[in-house]
């Protein structure tokens, strides 16, 4: 272990942006924990992936919408690297395609649970590591919204774009309040992006009906939405904090 090396957490790290964003950091020289709440198998492939090209990396179980999860899941990575330097709040869901009046109250509280409450537990766990008025050495965080947020998702999924309206506004807050105490905190807000996660909303035809309807007639690829992660991580946006950057090809 080289204890020199900074340190990355990634919540579902496993597989589609997560995992992009978990490479390109393994590349770039950080030690990995890779989150996962159900598939190990991807997990555990991308840690021995990543190992075997000389990174740093183990898979960590946790439900992010689970507080003792997400409690335990940092433990974990204080055990293992002693240290968190960057931390990436990915982890999200999206629900079959529905209208408001045809939710149950079940859907939108798990919605709301994984994709909001979950990303303020683990920004809470970060920061107490990280800030300096808690001991810590100063950190970057980065959410994962969505362009769902300024579009609304009408007919598709309005609970899930109000998560990601939420993502936003936990951004903003967030980083004014750190502000002070070495903790940047921005978002990535991508556009449609080739990942499982529509086939996961019963939707695996999505990015094939929606792309001649972008701007740039295709969707994004999870790299193209990690390389702005790395980048606002990177001390190269050392005077950024607050910001959502859209990686949405013009949407
Ligand atoms: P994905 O391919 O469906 O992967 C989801 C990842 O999240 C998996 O690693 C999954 O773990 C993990 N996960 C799901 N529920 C979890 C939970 N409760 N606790 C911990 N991990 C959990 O998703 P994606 O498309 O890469 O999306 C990543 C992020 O980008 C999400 O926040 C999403 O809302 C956002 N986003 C995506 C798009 C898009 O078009 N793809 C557009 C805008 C924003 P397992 O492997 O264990 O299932």
């Amino acid at each position: 272990m080289n204890a020199d090396k900074k340190t990355l957490l990634v919540t579902g790290g496993s597989r589609g942006i997560g995992a992009a964003i978990c490479r390109q950091a393994s590349r770039a020289g950080y030690r990995v924990a890779i989150n996962y709440v159900s598939n190990q198998d991807a997990a555990g492939a991308l840690a021995a992936e990543l190992e075997s090209v000389g990174g740093e990396a183990f898979a960590v179980r946790g439900d992010v919408g689970n507080e003792a999860d997400v409690v335990a899941m940092f433990e974990a990575v204080d055990k293992a690297f002693g240290r968190l330097d960057a931390f990436v709040n990915n982890a999200g869901i999206v629900d079959v395609k529905a209208r408001v009046d045809e939710m149950s109250a079940e859907r939108v509280a798990r919605m709301m649970r994984i994709n909001v409450v979950g990303s303020f537990l683990c920004a809470r766990e970060a920061v107490k590591r990280m800030s300096t008025r808690q001991g810590g050495k100063g950190g970057a965080i980065v959410n994962l919204s969505s362009a769902a947020a300024r579009l609304g998702s009408p007919g598709e999924y309005v609970d899930y774009a109000a998560s990601k309206g939420a993502i936003d506004t936990l951004t903003v807050g967030l980083a004014r309040e750190v502000a002070l105490e070495g903790i940047r905190v921005n978002a990535v807000s991508p556009g449609i992006t080739e990942t499982d996660i529509h086939a996961s909303g019963g939707q695996p035809e999505r990015v094939a009906r929606m792309q001649d309807l972008l701007p740039m007639k295709r969707a994004g690829t999870a790299d193209e939405v990690a390389s702005a992660v790395l980048y606002l991580l990177s001390d190269a946006a050392s005077y950024i904090t607050g910001a959502i950057l859209n990686v949405s090809g013009g949407r």
